[in-house]
């Protein structure tokens, strides 16, 4: 009896992992096989491109403009 299943994840939002000092958008570019993905300190990631330059512009886009929601253009 008292079959407990884990819900797998207990830690579902992760909450300022890091002390940033105001939130900074500090982006990185990741390469993931022949794609490569722009990434955000933020939690922001943008799609998978297949040059690296396309990834750093979305970078760039990302920290100029409004960042809030899903990728439009
Ligand atoms: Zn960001």
């Amino acid at each position: 009896m008292g079959a407990v299943l884990a819900l797998g994840n207990v830690t579902g939002v992760a909450h300022q992992d890091d002390p940033a000092p105001g939130q900074q958008h500090l982006t990185t570019t990741v390469e993931q096989g022949r794609f490569c993905v722009a990434r955000c300190a933020c939690g922001w990631r943008g799609p998978a491109r297949r040059a690296r330059s396309l990834a750093r512009a979305d970078a760039e886009g990302h920290t100029a403009g409004g960042i809030t929601g899903a990728a439009g253009a």
